[in-house]
């Protein structure tokens, strides 16, 4: 009987969630997507959901400085995925909420507190069955402060300002690094000191550097950590 529990056991891999936080263009996006496949569990992307909003209000028109307008709007929003992908009351956006004209205002819309108690419920209830990987900026410190695993993404300025500018470029953006560089360093400087859930390292995240880490590198290093979790899950 024993042996028989303890084999049952060994078979049921424990899922786990992961929160992965950093400034902007650090790679959080490309490493967890990879990573969920990897490890086959659910990616949300929790910046997409933010960038919906903003894109909800640019084409409405909405004054996002009036917190009275934004909160009577805020449940005519709907969120979902497709796969990876956001959808805007059911319209997949995801090409859309990645332009440089939503990146121009999403962090504005980010310090919102009605707005990010919108997305985090959101978020919270897609981690209730575990197995999922969430990048953004709160993901340690106040969607997930309980995640079983914590990463704190970082990279130089220059590798987070050419990565940015050749995906942009890739998608047929028309930008210049400069015009990059400073809505990256705009949004890092509003993420960091806003008021309200501002983007913190948890105090018991990992830290990495990828500047110079593939991202092949990053999984291999995550993968050890993940599975240093789950077996000391799988003990207690
Ligand atoms: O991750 P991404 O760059 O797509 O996020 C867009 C913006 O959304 C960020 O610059 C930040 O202002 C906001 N954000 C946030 N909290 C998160 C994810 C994103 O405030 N968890």
């Amino acid at each position: 009987m024993h042996t028989l529990n303890k084999n049952k056991r060994k078979q049921v891999k424990r899922k786990i969630n992961i929160a992965i936080d950093g400034f902007s263009s650090t790679g959080k996006s490309t490493l967890a997507k990879k990573l969920a496949e990897q490890l086959a569990y659910t990616y949300i992307d929790s910046g997409a959901m933010y960038r919906a909003i903003a894109l909800y209000f640019l084409r409405h028109d909405i004054d996002y400085e009036d917190h009275e307008e934004v909160a009577k709007v805020l449940p005519n929003i709907t969120l979902s995925f497709e796969g990876q992908e956001i959808c805007l009351n059911n319209e997949n956006v995801d090409a859309e909420v990645r332009t440089l004209k939503v990146a121009n205002i999403v962090s504005p819309v980010a310090t919102i507190p009605s707005v990010r108690d919108f997305c985090v419920a959101q978020q919270q209830a897609f981690g209730k069955k575990k197995g999922v990987v969430m990048d953004g900026r709160d993901i340690g410190t106040v969607v997930f402060p309980q995640a079983e695993l914590k990463i704190f993404l970082g990279a130089s300025e220059e590798v987070r300002v050419e990565r940015r500018y050749l995906e942009l470029k890739y998608k047929g953006q028309e930008v210049s690094r400069e015009d990059v560089r400073t809505n990256l360093l705009k949004r890092d400087e509003i993420d960091a000191n806003r008021e309200y859930n501002p983007l913190r390292k948890a105090e018991d995240a990992i830290e990495l550097d990828n500047s110079a880490l593939s991202v092949s590198e990053q999984i291999d290093f995550i993968v050890n950590w993940v599975n240093d979790r789950v077996a000391s899950i799988e003990i207690d």
